[in-house]
């Protein structure tokens, strides 16, 4: 049996009919740049996420970058952030001129800990602690960090809040939706992300009409009137085409999640049966709502071992991810070292994404877990 890590060829044929018609229509309009399927996308998405504003932009990377450009942070600034997440989140502090500062992570969800956030801060010297500007959360796999000490903290040492929700549209901290929590949420309609584009996309979401005036001329050179620069801005644009097609998927999200949601209790349940809690520890249970961008599991030993004989297998799996960003050669400058942040460093070399997209079927849930089973009992 054949069990990818995802199949977006049969969502495509569910949704094939809508996106020929839109598709069709704007190749014969000829208008590709922003326009009315882009501004429709952003009330869509500032309505499903509960925030008054959303700006249309280039990939979820141009939405961090554009993100800390429109909360004025740069060189000289520091920005708080998680080691373990994908590496747009801190390339774009980087690339604004900002210094990345780490927090380790809580073992069981993955996310930053904001115990240790406030005990950063106490333990940052006074003049260090005048140049942190900002906060960049991520929502890792679907599940959002806990917000409420960290908002407490952030309001405290009077810091922005950027949300990196790329992989978390429509998941809940306490009833409010990914996005809206921070000052600034960050989305991304990267492909594999629960709602993909065509190629790349993204959206920022805001509740401030300042905030979203900045991102608004920023997304287009900082031009306002046309041809007339106050600030520095980019091409951040969002084309007509994906804002379209993402549309379209919107209307699909809730009954996709509710799939993942479900396939992720099944496997909980499959893996409980299997009697495997000696070597596999399942994903934290959560009362909010969690989208399962990713169901990932923690190998107490052996998992590159399991991840070969899965392929073996024609199962899909992935590492999310095998090295913390403090440890990556780019950042090197930063002065990090091995054994900084041990939480982040043993979940690199512990998790493993198992397929949890909606379409995935019980046989193939069934066969994922007998495999692994499998494994562990030819004990070699
Ligand atoms: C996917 C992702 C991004 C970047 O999104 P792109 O659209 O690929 O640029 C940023 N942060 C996280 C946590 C992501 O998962």
């Amino acid at each position: 049996m054949q069990v990818p890590l995802l199949d977006l060829k049969s969502q495509y044929q569910s949704i094939k009919h809508d996106v020929m018609k839109i598709t069709g229509e704007i190749f014969e309009s000829q208008y590709f740049i922003m326009g009315p399927h882009v501004v429709q996308l952003e009330q869509e998405i500032a309505a499903y996420c509960g925030t008054k504003h959303a700006v249309g932009v280039s990939s979820g990377t141009d939405a961090l970058l554009i993100s800390l450009m429109a909360a004025q942070i740069g060189q000289g600034d520091i920005v708080i952030t998680t080691p373990y997440t994908f590496f747009a989140t801190v390339g774009s502090i980087v690339r604004v001129g900002a210094r990345p500062a780490f927090v380790d992570i809580d073992p069981d969800t993955f996310n930053i800990d904001p115990q240790k956030l406030e005990k950063l801060f106490h333990d940052m010297d006074a003049e260090t602690r005048t140049h942190v500007k900002g906060i960049i959360p991520v929502h890792l796999y679907g599940q959002c960090a806990d917000m409420d000490p960290l908002t407490e903290t952030a309001q405290k040492y009077d810091i922005v809040v950027i949300e990196d929700a790329a992989q978390a549209i429509g998941a809940e901290y306490k009833g409010n939706r990914a996005g809206s929590i921070g000052d600034l949420g960050c989305f991304s309609f990267f492909p594999s992300k629960n709602l993909g584009a065509f190629g790349d996309g993204g959206i920022v979401t805001t509740n401030s009409d300042h905030l979203h005036a900045r991102l608004a001329i920023l997304r287009s050179h900082g031009s306002k009137p046309k041809y007339y620069h106050k600030i520095i801005g980019g091409n951040f644009r969002l084309d007509a085409l994906q804002a379209a097609i993402v549309s379209i998927k919107l209307k699909h999200l809730d009954a996709w999640t509710l799939a993942r949601q479900e396939n992720a209790a099944r496997y909980n349940t499959l893996f409980q049966d299997a009697g495997l809690g000696e070597w596999v520890v399942l994903p934290a249970v959560t009362e909010d709502r969690h989208i399962y961008n990713q169901y990932v599991i923690r190998l107490k030993q052996k998992r590159d071992q399991l991840r070969q004989f899965l392929n073996e297998e024609g199962i899909g799996s992935e590492i999310y991810y095998p090295l913390p960003l403090h440890l990556q050669e780019c950042f090197a400058d930063l002065g990090y070292q091995q054994g900084d942040f041990p939480v982040a460093e043993q979940a690199a070399l512990q998790t493993l994404a198992l397929p949890v997209y909606p379409e995935l079927t019980s046989d193939q849930q069934n066969y994922v877990v007998s495999k692994i089973k499998a494994f562990f009992q030819r004990g070699d």
